[in-house]
């Protein structure tokens, strides 16, 4: 259904393996943006600006997003123009690990964390000071595609030894979120798995 809104931009994505969110992740963001009407919104990793360009369909929100490869940035910069976005959708080109954070807002209500998943923990940690108090972390592919649950199951076998570091930082990601008291966090088992973090 939502992909009707924007279809050249999700069919673009499908057919050009642009890892943009799924269905029921986008559901889930759709329905808690709906819920929390932030006013400011954060994400790190745009691509090619599908789930920018839906999250500013569904609200009246103002997005900053930052994307650090410039030939995602220049599509999502045309497909932001193409749907008249501009003035509400912000793309900064650049690795967010290296942005320098003055150059963004530092009252966000939301952030959502869909860049890079080896560095989930680090993205959290820096851009949590910009997050109002109250404000949420929403965090996606916390199972990746069921491969956490096979290495907690000790089943995770047949995988090149990158796949398999690469799944066990996911799992340490959720363990530490888990635990981190400066937010309460709730996972939901649904889409690719899900974070919902509020900053206490
Ligand atoms: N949020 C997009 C959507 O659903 O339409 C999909 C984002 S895609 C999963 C991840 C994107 O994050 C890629 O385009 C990648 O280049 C970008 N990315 C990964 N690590 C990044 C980093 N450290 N800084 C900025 N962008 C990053």
């Amino acid at each position: 259904m939502y992909k009707n809104l924007i279809k050249d931009i999700y069919e673009y994505g499908i057919n050009n393996n642009v890892p943009i969110i799924k269905d029921e992740g986008l559901d889930k963001l759709l329905e808690v943006i709906s819920v929390y009407k932030p006013k400011r919104i954060l994400e790190i990793g745009t691509a090619i600006g599908y789930s920018s360009i839906m999250m500013a369909i569904n609200s009246d929100s103002f997005i900053d997003t930052i994307e650090r490869n410039k030939k995602m940035y220049e599509i999502a910069i045309s497909n932001i123009s193409k749907y008249n976005l501009s003035s509400r959708i912000n793309v900064y080109l650049g690795d967010a690990l290296n942005i320098d954070i003055n150059l963004l807002n530092n009252d966000y209500d939301m952030i959502f964390i869909d860049g890079a998943k080896a560095q989930y923990r680090r993205f959290f940690l820096k851009f949590a000071t910009l997050l109002k108090k109250g404000g949420i972390i929403f965090t996606d592919n916390l199972s990746f595609h069921g491969l956490v649950q096979k290495y907690r199951d000790n089943t995770l076998t047949d995988v090149s030894k990158d796949l398999r570091a690469l799944v066990r930082k996911i799992n340490d990601y959720n363990i530490w979120l888990k635990d981190y008291k400066e937010f309460d966090t709730t996972f939901f088992d649904i889409g690719d798995g899900i974070a919902i973090s509020i900053k206490r």
